[in-house]
């Protein structure tokens, strides 16, 4: 198809790094898409620094996040509402405004069986509007595809691809002859992942901003900790106390300095797995 000639050599001849250490960026417009609330956990010291350091940082989520509980007494409608108070709780935390943060709407779980061209397309909208400088997105792999549990690895390829159709003019163009969005190329991408960081290539310093991902992450109530069984929408301090306790355990490190680490990759979209 004639859209897979131009591209394929351009990639290998780019330097995977930053012109300027993440740490010093400024003035950037930010997407991370994910498929739940929580997904941009992961980034959030990174994504608090940024934001304090005068990037546009902006969360587009695939799902509601409306299954994933044990507490037999919540109904998929409640769990929607509670995820997006606990999602821009968190985001306050890291001084994301709340307009930044777009859910697309989608069912919990069962994201690689929507109609995959629909999904791009919204994403493309988001792409072409926000024409982001950095993508945040689960790693679809490099070289191989790359596991991940359902919803993750649908993201990971729907952003990849959504990445890719959002340069070419002539796809989704009523976007553009009728909506007033521009094609655009996305020209750097930072993939993370949740327990196999063999591809990782950029780690994050984020001293300074850990304690901000500690109490950012602690508003996942219904995700950590207790409330994963019986949701109780005001834990004792306690219980925040021992969640962030859990948080600051897990954030990894990198020579005695708490870190956030990426596969990061700059080029054309058509070749973010090279
Ligand atoms: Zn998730």
């Amino acid at each position: 198809m004639a859209l897979c000639g131009a591209v394929a050599l351009t990639a290998q001849s780019q330097p995977q790094k930053p012109d300027q250490p993440v740490e010093k960026w400024t003035g950037k417009t930010i997407l991370l898409i994910g498929a739940h609330a929580d997904d941009d956990a992961l980034s959030h010291g990174t994504l608090a620094m940024l934001q304090a350091h005068g990037n546009q940082v902006y969360i587009v989520t695939l799902t509601t996040g409306n299954v994933g509980t044990q507490d037999p007494q919540l109904s998929r409608l409640q769990l929607a509402e509670i995820r997006r108070t606990e999602e821009l709780a968190a985001l306050k935390e890291l001084s994301i405004p709340p307009d930044h943060y777009i859910n697309l709407g989608y069912d919990d779980g069962m994201l690689e069986f929507e109609d995959h061209k629909a999904v791009v397309e919204n994403l493309v909208f988001w792409i072409r509007k926000l024409r982001p400088d950095v993508l945040f997105a689960w790693d679809p792999g490099k070289v191989y595809q790359r596991w991940h549990k359902a919803d993750h690895r649908a993201a990971a390829y729907l952003a990849a691809d959504a990445a890719r159709a959002a340069m070419w003019r002539l796809l989704f163009e009523g976007q553009i002859s009728q909506q007033g969005l521009k094609e655009f190329t996305i020209p750097e991408y930072m993939f993370y992942n949740d327990y196999d960081y063999e591809d990782e290539n950029l780690w994050v310093d984020i001293s300074g901003f850990a304690e901000k991902r500690i109490r950012a992450d602690a508003n996942y109530v219904s995700q950590f900790g207790p409330g994963w069984n019986k949701y109780n929408p005001n834990p004792g301090q306690e219980e925040i106390n021992a969640m962030r306790a859990l948080i600051k355990e897990r954030i990894r490190t990198r020579d005695g300095r708490p870190i956030e680490g990426f596969r990061y990759y700059r080029g054309l979209p058509d070749a973010i797995g090279k």
